[in-house]
């Protein structure tokens, strides 16, 4: 048994930079990782995807070159090992970053295994045993695999094994309409794929207003994705070599026959193998940590941060919970999770930028609020480099003036709606942007016009 003042469980994107904090804080620190240093995000999430996008991005505007006068001599074709290639050698980078890091910092012992609690103050890594007074535990998650009529019969993808595709898939059958599927989705579709997308319910990324599905859903077909909305029976059986996935409950509809199958219906955490029973951690109904505002658990000396704990799902809430956990105990900072305003970006190009409420929630909330809302075709910049999809809207408190909630969607989303952020976080009133200054040509030259031209959200 070895004794240390704190052990981290996972190296996701909380876990290394709170060992780091605690270790120079004089901690006696062990940090365990039972596959790949960096987590998810690193290895099978947001990096290599966004790599992948970036390939995506110049496959489509090589196709367009000629719309913006530019010749290209023959066709453009994708050389998916060098697409692999590109993202294995950005992701691994960071990878490596993250291990040689740990490795190399004081007061700290990296164990590589798999961790499970044999008590609230002890845990087993392989033949190790360790005992702690803190656990930090930033385990993550992992695809879900739906229970699917014909799944076992089929072979599938899911964002993890995805990484190892270096060919192209002919006709590729993504299941699920959210944020991960239209990534894919639209990435293989820009490299030459056939691409079907299977969404359950009656549009996609239900999450978001109506307005933003109709869009995206729009984009994605204008590029010749096809997407089947509604199919609430999805089975799979093989005809010959292919595979065909059946969408409707009564059986009757054609299926669609496909080469290759991506299942992207959602995440679950990594808490069934941790042993958390023996800590007596309690998790909720889908397996979550149960935590409070500031990240501990129901145990003294446990805390969870990251995806396991349910209260974010992306690498810069669980960067957050880390911030969070370490002003608390080392800054005597009472920061806490329900400080931060909601906000993320779905990387389709153009990308969606999403910040605070949707449109729906600020009408379920019942207040009174104003509304702006531009389409990208009157926005100067989307139109000088022939982006012009999508639109950017705004939900403002009639009586405060505070935003209440964005949706960028077009060029530099993602980026664009950091100003309306920024002023959130500040409890501004929304005229502070609309009085700014912003320079020409950008796509956020417009977001002061559109907060000029509010209107109450009923009208
Ligand atoms: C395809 C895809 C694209 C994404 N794109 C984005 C994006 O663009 N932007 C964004 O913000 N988010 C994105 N995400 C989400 C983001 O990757 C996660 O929210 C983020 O990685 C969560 O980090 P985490 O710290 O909770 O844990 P993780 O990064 O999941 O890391 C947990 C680590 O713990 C280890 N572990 C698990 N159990 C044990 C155990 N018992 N013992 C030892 N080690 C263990 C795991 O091996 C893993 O390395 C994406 C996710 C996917 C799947």
């Amino acid at each position: 048994m070895t004794s240390y003042d704190a052990v981290v469980i996972g190296t996701g994107q909380a876990g290394p930079s709170l060992t780091k904090r605690l270790a120079a804080a004089g901690m006696k620190v062990a940090i365990a990782e039972r596959k790949l240093f960096g987590g998810t995000c690193v290895n099978t999430g947001c990096i290599p995807t966004k790599t992948m996008v970036a390939s995506a991005y110049a496959a489509h505007m090589a196709r367009r070159a000629a719309d913006f006068g530019v010749s290209i001599g023959g066709g453009v074709s994708v050389d998916m090992q060098r697409v692999k290639a590109r993202k294995d050698a950005i992701s691994g980078q960071s990878r490596i970053g993250v291990e040689s890091f740990l490795k190399s910092t004081p007061n700290c012992t990296v164990y590589e295994g798999h961790v499970r609690f044999e008590s609230p103050r002890e845990v087993s890594v392989g033949a190790e045993r360790l005992s702690a007074e803190r656990f930090f535990i930033n385990v993550g998650g992992r695809a879900v695999v739906p229970d699917l009529p014909g799944i076992g019969q089929v072979p599938y993808l899911t964002n993890s094994s995805m990484m190892d595709v270096d060919f192209l898939p002919e006709h590729l059958i993504v299941v699920g309409g959210s944020y991960i599927g239209l990534e894919f989705g639209q990435m293989y579709r820009r490299f030459g794929s056939q691409v079907t997308i299977l969404e359950m319910g009656p549009r996609l990324i239900h999450r978001e207003d109506e307005d933003v599905s109709a869009a995206i859903q729009d984009i994605l077909e204008q590029e010749g994705i096809a997407i089947r909305l509604n199919a609430k029976c999805i089975s799979f059986s093989k005809r010959g070599e292919e595979i065909i996935a059946g969408v409707d409950c009564a059986g009757e509809a054609p299926g669609v026959g496909g080469s290759h199958v991506l299942l992207a219906v959602g995440r679950r955490p990594n808490t069934d193998d941790l042993g958390l029973d023996k800590a007596g951690v309690a998790t909720d109904p889908h397996g979550y940590i149960v935590v409070d505002d500031q990240l501990r658990t129901n145990v003294p000396g446990i805390w969870a941060l990251g995806d396991c704990n349910g209260r974010g799902g992306f690498t810069h809430t669980s960067y957050n919970d880390f911030e969070i956990v370490a002003a608390n105990l080392l800054d005597n900072d009472p920061r806490k999770v329900s400080d931060r305003i909601m906000a993320y970006a779905l990387y389709i190009d153009p990308p969606l930028g999403r910040a605070g409420m949707t449109e729906a929630e600020v009408r379920k909330s019942g207040r009174k609020a104003l509304a702006g809302k531009r389409p990208m075709t009157k926005v100067g910049r989307a139109v000088e480099k022939g982006e012009t999809q999508g639109f950017m809207k705004i939900l403002v408190d009639a009586e405060s003036g505070h935003i209440l909630g964005a949706a960028i969607l077009g060029p530099g989303g993602d980026e664009v709606i950091h100003s309306i952020l920024d002023v959130m976080y500040a409890k501004a009133p929304y005229t502070v942007i609309s009085r700014a200054m912003h320079i020409h040509p950008t796509v956020s030259e417009l977001v002061p016009t559109m907060l000029g031209e509010l209107k109450p959200l009923d009208s």
